[in-house]
């Protein structure tokens, strides 16, 4: 069998461009463009391609962007003075603070200081209670670009079986969370869990989200199983190259002989964080003024 591949590139533009048409509605309404607050502190060169990428997404999906870079010797108290700031702002609907923050700083309390109305990464307490309630609230970019991505191939996902590989805040536990809402029957796995194979060998849905290079393996897929290759890990750079390649935590090459339908890496998931992280804004926006959000989002 030869899988599908799941074009999270072309997925993901799609949704920018509805989201761009439900902000241009927005700013129409409102008076106003639904804007997205994005702090960095720092020099991480990945940050600050992504913190660049955001902010170039944004404009073109017609809100506005306000970028803040403080310097890496931040203290903790002018951080959260920033986010305090931020969340008082009017003109601000979504707070991002990009993540990984220089060690002396703490994240967690950074996170939590973020208003839950604005808070469009999903990672605030009243965010995972919502989740979990399952309330309206605000979720992770990545686990709800790819429950989009899946819904797309799969349709209804009532009583399939779901394994998620990792637990992470970020990605893992949000991702079960959101499968198990859509009636899948849902396992967790992660670095404990005996017989991983044998595991994600029962499992109409993989999602993969370790961090581990090509880690998971043709031979222990299900046959035609949908897998989502949430993994970004740069391997070493062949001798003459600059730069390794990019690989997610699935074997493509082999897996894409044995799934129905798989995410390449990159292309796949990736792209969809961003496309969210806009959507995750304009809904802010409209819940912040009291508007209903149209559009299909
Ligand atoms: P974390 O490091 O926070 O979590 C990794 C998880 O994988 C942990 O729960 C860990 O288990 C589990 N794990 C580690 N080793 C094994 C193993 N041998 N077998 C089974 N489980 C294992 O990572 P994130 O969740 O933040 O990210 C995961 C991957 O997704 C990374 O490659 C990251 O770059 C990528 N990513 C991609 C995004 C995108 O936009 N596409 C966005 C965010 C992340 P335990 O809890 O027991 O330690």
């Amino acid at each position: 069998m030869t899988a599908r591949i799941i074009d999270g590139k072309a997925f993901a533009a799609g949704l920018r461009e509805r989201v761009a048409k439900v902000a241009a509605e927005f700013e129409e309404k409102a008076g106003r463009k639904a804007g997205l607050a994005v702090v960095l502190v720092g020099e991480d060169p990945a940050s600050q391609v992504y913190v660049r990428s955001k902010g170039k997404a944004t404009i073109a999906a017609g809100m506005e962007s306000f970028e803040h870079r403080m310097p890496e010797s931040t203290s903790q108290e002018l951080l959260l003075a920033k986010v305090d700031e931020l969340n008082a702002d009017p003109s601000v609907d979504g707070i991002l603070v990009q993540l990984p923050l220089p060690k002396h700083l703490d994240e967690q309390a950074v996170v939590d200081r973020i208003s839950p109305a604005k808070d469009v990464d999903g990672l605030t307490p009243v965010s995972t209670g919502q989740l979990a309630l399952g309330q309206a609230g605000l979720v992770p970019c990545t686990p709800l670009g790819s429950l989009m991505l899946l819904k797309d191939q799969l349709g209804d996902l009532s009583g399939m079986d779901a394994v998620v590989i990792g637990r992470s805040i970020l990605v893992g536990k949000p991702m079960a969370q959101l499968l198990l809402d859509a009636n899948a029957t849902v396992t967790i796995a992660h670095s404990r869990t005996k017989n991983l194979p044998e595991v994600v060998g029962r499992a109409d849905i993989v999602v993969a989200a370790v961090g581990r290079a090509e880690m998971v393996k043709a031979d222990w897929l299900k046959e035609g199983a949908t897998v989502i290759d949430v993994g970004i890990n740069r391997l070493s750079p062949e001798p003459g190259a600059e730069k390794g390649r990019l690989v997610g935590d699935v074997d493509f090459a082999g897996a894409s002989q044995k799934a129905g339908a798989i995410t390449p890496v990159p292309g796949g998931v990736g792209p969809m964080t961003i496309a969210v992280l806009l959507r995750n804004t304009v809904v802010a926006a409209h819940r912040r003024e009291g508007m209903e959000v149209l559009g299909g989002l």
